[in-house]
């Protein structure tokens, strides 16, 4: 097939098709940013450095992989069945890590948000907003959260 746009042109296209296919962090800061939130990237004087600190809200936001951060009942959190004994090690390590860093940045004062990749929809972001702002938790909100409805 023959190349029909510029470089320059196709720079651009593929710089919006990186866009697109975002990880979720970056879907979680270009939400957050378009919403007029402001914060810092992976500040390393914090415990694990966190992916998103909001100073004014006192509040990180740890944006997790649900299958390096075992994401509990959820389908991208598969357990490799090929040498298993190393992945269980291994992501078990990344959950008591997880732990550790939450409870380090609660301790330092810090409120805790942790977003899961397969939670980054448009409604589940305007949430996440709202509870930067002050609002409940999705765990002390929803009745049961593993059905993935809200009952609003
Ligand atoms: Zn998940």
């Amino acid at each position: 097939m023959t190349d029909i746009v510029d470089s320059s042109t196709r720079s651009r296209m593929m710089s919006g098709i990186r866009g697109r296919n975002t990880k979720p962090e970056l879907k979680v800061r270009r939400y957050l940013h378009g919403r007029g939130f402001r914060y810092r990237l992976h500040v390393r004087s914090l415990p694990g450095t966190p992916d998103l600190t909001l100073p004014r809200y006192h509040t990180v936001v740890l944006v997790h992989g649900c299958f390096w951060h075992s994401h509990d009942g959820c389908t991208y959190a598969y357990k490799p069945q090929s040498n298993a004994d190393f992945w269980r090690r291994k992501l078990d390590r990344n959950v008591d890590r997880d732990g550790e860093v939450e409870r380090a940045l609660a301790m330092g004062g810090w409120r805790v948000l942790t977003v899961w990749e397969c939670e980054t929809s448009e409604r589940q972001l305007a949430q996440l907003a709202d509870v930067i702002r002050g609002g409940p938790t999705p765990q002390e909100r929803a009745h049961d959260s593993a059905s993935g409805g809200y009952c609003e």
